[in-house]
């Protein structure tokens, strides 16, 4: 993914609107690339304090940790999603490689 891509993704990734490969594609971006991780810490530490003036929870977070554990976390979800479909594949080709097997 190229910069201007992922920079055009930030709000909706910050609206939780990203999905699938075009989320992992982003967050891998970012994650590799300072400045558009500093474009999103940005906007995320806006929108979460935003959200802190509206509730009662006075905001003395640590913005940036929290987004890095957010990226960290999503990934591994996304990892492991792919490990289990990965799995499921390799089981459904042996199963079909068993059956040409038995039936040749
Ligand atoms: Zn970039």
């Amino acid at each position: 993914m190229e910069c201007k891509e992922a920079l055009s993704l930030i709000d909706l990734y910050n609206e939780d609107k990203l999905r699938g490969a075009q989320k992992e594609q982003f967050l891998l971006h970012v994650r590799d690339c300072p400045s558009c991780y500093e474009e999103l810490d940005i906007k995320f530490i806006v929108t979460r304090g935003l959200k802190g003036l509206d509730s009662k929870e006075k905001a003395d977070f640590n913005f940036s940790g929290m987004l890095q554990n957010k990226i960290k976390t999503e990934l591994s979800h996304i990892k492991r999603g792919h490990s289990v479909l990965q799995t499921i594949l390799l089981f459904i080709l042996i199963i079909l490689t068993a059956l040409m097997v038995f039936l040749l």
